[in-house]
């Protein structure tokens, strides 16, 4: 019996695996415990295929996620199963990933019970210490999730998360589609449970107010590739990449709420057929001809991290 991650998974893999292809190219990069990083760059830019990836509902074609060691993309390993189990993936639409005919209880505690957290007959109480961390009445366990609100969907879907007890969770976008009241509730839930539970996160966001008050850590990425990391005062205060900074500028800072991201100039191209070179070259102020026929080579300076010529040599 497949649990609702590998159906979904599979489901992901085979409507997505074709396109998904080059969506990731040599994205790199390490999240330490209790850290939350952030992931940002616009839609399209395979943020939230990273995710799917590490989460383990995105096949990985060519590399390796790992995970306290483990190579979680070995699908024969029952090590690695055990470990994918530690990073769990909430969504940005809870009332998509919630089944409408099961109770908000079986919802929640479901995974649980599948994976020997708690029994059958304990569940019910299992459940209810799961609602009540995340700020929901246990009472309400035997409703649907139509009975509830938007913010209050997130927390069942939060909820069902910790179920199974993770160490890491993704969230991808998990606050864009509340009013910006009931994010900032959210994301002090987020904070709470990172204190209480000891998690690591990997925040996915459009909204660098957000990531800004959220993130210790930001990373950049554009059409697949990590283009800038650094922790996030270094990134807001000095960013190094002109794709970073064109993302600063066009953003207002703190305060932005659910502002919609507006795109730096020109269009992001089809990730299936990125631009040589640089893939920010097209959209790039800063571009010249070398930015055209060369990659750019990935540079760590202390905690910061670049790919862009201006800081390799130049563009000549
Ligand atoms: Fe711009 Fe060239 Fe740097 Fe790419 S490598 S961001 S095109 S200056
Ligand atoms: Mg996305």
């Amino acid at each position: 019996k497949l649990d609702g991650v590998e159906r979904l998974a599979r489901r992901l893999g085979a409507d997505l695996r074709e396109t998904c292809v080059n969506a990731v190219d040599g994205a790199s990069f390490t999240v330490a415990r209790g850290e939350v990083v952030g992931l940002v760059g616009e839609s399209g830019c395979g943020k939230s295929t990273l995710g799917r990836m590490v989460a383990g509902l995105l096949p990985v074609s060519d590399g390796t996620i790992r995970f306290e060691g483990v190579d979680v993309t070995d699908t024969k390993s029952a090590q690695a199963r055990e470990k994918r189990l530690r990073i769990q993936m909430i969504f940005q639409d809870p009332m998509s990933s919630l089944n409408p005919r099961m109770k908000v209880q079986d919802i929640i505690g479901e995974a649980a019970v599948h994976h020997g957290l708690t029994s059958r007959a304990d569940m019910p109480a299992y459940v209810a210490g799961l609602m009540e961390k995340v700020g929901l009445d246990p009472a309400y366990a035997q409703r649907y999730p139509h009975q509830f609100s938007g913010g209050q969907r997130q927390r069942i879907g939060i909820a069902r998360a910790l179920a199974v007890q993770p160490e890491f969770l993704i969230c991808d976008e998990s606050i864009a589609a509340l009013d910006v009241s009931i994010q900032a509730q959210v994301i002090n839930l987020f904070q709470d449970l990172r204190r209480d539970l000891d998690l690591t996160y990997l925040f996915i966001s459009h909204d660098l107010g957000v990531v800004e008050h959220i993130a210790d850590r930001v990373v950049v990425m554009y059409l697949g590739r990590i283009v800038e990391a650094a922790p996030t005062e270094a990134l807001f205060d000095a960013p190094r990449h002109p794709y970073t900074q064109a993302l600063l500028d066009q953003v207002p800072r703190l305060g932005a709420g659910r502002q919609e991201f507006r795109t730096v100039k020109g269009e992001i191209p089809s990730p299936l057929n990125p631009p040589p070179g640089c893939h920010f070259h097209p959209r790039c102020p800063m571009a010249g001809p070398r930015c055209r026929r060369e990659v750019p080579r990935t540079l760590t300076d202390g905690a910061h991290v670049t790919a862009c010529h201006l800081h390799d040599g130049g563009t000549e």
